[in-house]
């Protein structure tokens, strides 16, 4: 896929006017990347911060990336336990789009969801747990992931376990601890009510400039 294909990517490059309004990045950090409104916001306070480059996950990431995309999501932590509540993180990662998996997108993406006093993430099975997003990113081993879930815990660590190949599987627990059990598909159940508040909270819209 090149970079025209991608909505990410088109997110990222694209001026403002073109792109429909739930493209429109929140956040933009130089080299960073972007965070765009989650789609399928079953409450409000959802993100996905994306990366630069168009890899297909962030074991992917090169590493000279890894501290402008730390910076973008801590800035978008910070901004989401400001406006809404303390922020869950997971990743379907590595996922290859032609291949049935978890994966949602196939530009390398994290949620950031103000969930984490009301949802807990659980693998059935686990590689690896690091104290944080960057202890992660700093793990050369992680070049060789091909295809694994990752999820932070109620202490901010960081979780690491095989794809177990059920697409979306973190939003299927997430759906159901918050009592939408049938509501964990993004496409058929966007909540976007709940995506225009997520937008307008972070970033000052409301009653002025709205895109759409
Ligand atoms: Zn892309
Ligand atoms: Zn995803």
């Amino acid at each position: 896929m090149t970079p025209v294909d991608c909505f990410v990517c088109a997110a990222r490059c694209e001026q403002v006017p073109s792109l429909p309004w739930y493209d429109v990045p929140v956040h933009r950090v130089r080299r960073g990347g972007v965070t765009l409104v989650g789609v399928g916001a079953i409450v409000p306070g959802y993100l996905l911060a994306c990366p630069e480059p168009h890899v297909r996950s962030l074991a992917a990431l090169p590493r000279s990336m890894v501290d402008p995309f730390l910076s973008l999501v801590d800035v978008a932590v910070a901004d989401l336990t400001r406006e809404f509540a303390s922020v869950l993180l997971f990743e379907h990662g590595g996922c290859n789009a032609a291949v049935h998996t978890s994966a949602c997108i196939d530009h390398a993406h994290l949620h950031l969801w103000a969930i984490a006093g009301h949802v807990t993430l659980t693998l059935p099975r686990y590689w690896q747990t690091y104290p944080d997003l960057r202890a992660f990113l700093g793990d050369p081993r992680r070049a060789e992931l091909r295809s694994y879930l990752l999820h932070s815990d109620q202490g901010g660590s960081i979780m690491v376990g095989p794809d177990v190949r059920t697409p979306q599987f973190f939003r299927r627990q997430v759906a159901a601890q918050l009592g939408h059990p049938d509501a964990w598909d993004y496409a058929a159940c966007p909540f976007e009510q709940c995506m225009r508040d997520t937008r307008d909270k972070l970033t000052g819209a409301v009653g002025h400039h709205h895109a759409g």
